[in-house]
C-alpha cells in the first residue's frame, strides 16, 4: 500500500495474492488492507489537502505531466503486467496504458482553466463573484476491467482540481493498480496527496470510505449493485457521489448501412477484453435486409479471433476474469440456446485452455427478450443479435433497458443518425464508429448507468464546489 508517501504493510500485517486468470499462476502479493489502514490513509490525505489545494494549477499540471511522462516511460512494463493481471493481449493493455495516460496530460492543462465568473448584480454597489475550489478528500474505487485506466480517469481530474485522494482498487488487479502508484510517487507526489489501500475484502474498507467525515466524495466504477449500496451510504453522510456503473449497450445498425463496415466494427468492439468491458455491444439489432449479410461477416469475424494467452503473438482475445465470470457467461448462452436462439459461433470453452477461464468468441442470433442475455449485462465474449423490422421501432428497442451507457447507430442517412442520437436515453453514443471515448470527451452514463461524468471539462466539474461571493461596492 502507499499511505502519507510511504510503501507499507497493512496494520494486521495480512497479504492476498494476485493470479493469472489464463493461467492460475500466482503474480505476486499485496497488503490485505482493512478498515484501519483505510482509516490512516484517510487521515493522510486529509493531512495533505490544505497545502495541496493551496498548490497553483501549474505546478499540479507540472507534475501531472511528469507523471504522464513516466507512465509512458514505463508503458511496456505496465502493458505486459496487465496483460498477465488482467489477461488482455499485450497490444490492447499497451492501447490502455496511453489512453490512462492521455487522462494524466488532459487534466494537467485543464487544472490551469478551472475558471470563475463575475456576475451583474441588480444592484448598483453590488458585484458577485463565482470561484471553483477543490472539495476536499477523494474516496476513489475501481474495477479490475481497466485497471490501469480507471484509476487515472479518477486521479488526473482529482489532482487537478486540488482534492487529495485515496484510492481502493479491485481485489483482482493490485499490482496494476501499485504500478501507476510508482509512476506518481516518481513523478514527485507530495506525501498524502494520493493513498492506495489494497484489500481482498472491500466492504471494511468502503464503510470507512463512505463513513469517514473527513471524506467528502466517493467516485466509483464498477457494477450497479455496489454502486448503489455506496451511494445509499454516501447518502446518510450527504457525500458527493460520480457513479459509472454497468452498461448494456445496444447497437443499431440500418438498412442503408454499410453491414461488412458495421460487422467489422461491432466485432472488433465486442469482443475486446474478451467483452469484459461497461461500453461492450450487448444487443445487436441489424434491420432484416442486412441480418444475413451481417451476420455472416460478424461470425465470420469472431470464428477468426485467436484465445489465448495475452502475451502469446497473435492472440486477439483472452480470459474472463474468474470462475464466476465464466459460468455466467455459460448459464447466459445455454439459456438463450434452450429459449430458441440460434447458436452461429463459439458457445463453449475452448481446447487446450483448461488451465485458464477462457470461453469461445460466441454469437448468438435470433436473440428475443424473453432470454437472460437480453436484459443482463453479459460481460463476456457474447454477441446477441436480433433482427428488426420498422426503423420507427429501432430507438424504442434500443431503449428497452434499466442501463444507458453506451449505443451505436450504423446508418449513412446523415438524418436518421441524427435523430437516432436525439432519441437514445445513452450518454455515450458512437455514429459509425466504435470507439467514441476519450479522455477530452466526457464519459458517464444515464439510468442505473450512473450519475456523473469523466473526462472532458465535465470530468473536472465533479471534483470542485461553487462558491459565490456578493461584494459591496
Ligand atoms: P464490482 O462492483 O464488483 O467491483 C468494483 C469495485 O467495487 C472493486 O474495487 C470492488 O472491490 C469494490 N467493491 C465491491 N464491494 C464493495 C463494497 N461493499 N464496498 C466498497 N467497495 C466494494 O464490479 P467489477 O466486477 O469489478 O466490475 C465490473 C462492473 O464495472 C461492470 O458492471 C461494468 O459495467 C462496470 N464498469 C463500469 C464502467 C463505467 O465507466 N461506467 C467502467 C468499467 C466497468
Amino acid at each position: 500500500m502507499y499511505i502519507a508517501g510511504e510503501w507499507c504493510e497493512a496494520a494486521s500485517g495480512r497479504r492476498f495474492p494476485s493470479h493469472d486468470p489464463a493461467t492460475g499462476e500466482r503474480l505476486g502479493e499485496v497488503p490485505n488492507g482493512d478498515a484501519q489502514d483505510a482509516e490512516r490513509a484517510v487521515a493522510a490525505a486529509a493531512e495533505a489537502f490544505p497545502a495541496w489545494r493551496e498548490t497553483s494549477a501549474y505546478e499540479r499540471a507540472a507534475l501531472l505531466q511528469r507523471a504522464h511522462a513516466g507512465m509512458l516511460a514505463r508503458a511496456e512494463a505496465i502493458a505486459r503486467l496487465m496483460s498477465r493481471e488482467q489477461g488482455k493481449p499485450l497490444k490492447a493493455a499497451l492501447a490502455e496504458v496511453r489512453y490512462a495516460a492521455d487522462f494524466l496530460a488532459w487534466y494537467a492543462e485543464e487544472a490551469k482553466r478551472v475558471y470563475g465568473r463575475t456576475i451583474p448584480s441588480a444592484r448598483r454597489d453590488q458585484r458577485f463573484l463565482l470561484l471553483r475550489q477543490p472539495v476536499g478528500v477523494v474516496a476513489a474505487i475501481t474495477p479490475w476491467n481497466y485497471p490501469v485506466s480507471m484509476l487515472t480517469r479518477k486521479l488526473g481530474p482529482a489532482l487537478a482540481a486540488g482534492c487529495t485522494a485515496v484510492l481502493k482498487p479491485a481485489e483482482q488487479t493490485p499490482l496494476c493498480a501499485r504500478a501507476v502508484f510508482e509512476v506518481l510517487h516518481e513523478a514527485g507526489l507530495p506525501p498524502g496527496v494520493a493513498n492506495l489501500v489494497t484489500t481482498a475484502d472491500p466492504a471494511p474498507v468502503g464503510e470507512v470510505l463512505t463513513a469517514d467525515p473527513r471524506v467528502a466524495k466517493i467516485t466509483f466504477t464498477g457494477s450497479t449493485e455496489v454502486g448503489r449500496r455506496l451511494a445509499e451510504r454516501a447518502a446518510r453522510h450527504l457525500k458527493r457521489i460520480s457513479m459509472e456503473l454497468g452498461g448494456h449497450a445496444p447497437a443499431l445498425v440500418f438498412a442503408d448501412a454499410d453491414p461488412v463496415h458495421a460487422a467489422k466494427g461491432l466485432a472488433a468492439l465486442k469482443f475486446l477484453n474478451a467483452g469484459q468491458a461497461c461500453i461492450s455491444p450487448n444487443r445487436i439489432y441489424v434491420q432484416r435486409p442486412l441480418y444475413g449479410t451481417f451476420l455472416e461477416t460478424f461470425a465470420a469475424r469472431a470464428a477468426r479471433i485467436r484465445v489465448g494467452h495475452g502475451l502469446e503473438e497473435g492472440v486477439g482475445m483472452g480470459p474472463l476474469v474468474d470462475a464466476a465470470a465464466l459460468a455466467k457467461v455459460e448459464r447466459q448462452v445455454a439459456d438463450a440456446v434452450g429459449k430458441g436462439a440460434r447458436l452461429v459461433c463459439g458457445g463453449h470453452r475452448p481446447e487446450g485452455l483448461e488451465g485458464g477461464f477462457f470461453y469461445a468468441p460466441t454469437v448468438l442470433a435470433d436473440v428475443t427478450p424473453e432470454m437472460t442475455v437480453y436484459r443482463e449485462e453479459t460481460f463476456g465474449p457474447v454477441a446477441p443479435v436480433i433482427p428488426f423490422d420498422d426503423p420507427a421501432e429501432a430507438v424504442a428497442l434500443a431503449n428497452d433497458t434499466d442501463y444507458g451507457l453506451a449505443a451505436y447507430v450504423y446508418t449513412r442517412d446523415l438524418a436518421r443518425a441524427w435523430r437516432t442520437v436525439e432519441g437514445l436515453d445513452f450518454g455515450i453514443i458512437g455514429v459509425n464508429d466504435v470507439n467514441p471515448t476519450a479522455a477530452a470527451a466526457p464519459f458517464g452514463g444515464m439510468k442505473d448507468s450512473g450519475l456523473g461524468r469523466e473526462g472532458g471539462p465535465e470530468g473536472i466539474e465533479e471534483y470542485l464546489e461553487v462558491k459565490v461571493a456578493g461584494i459591496s461596492l
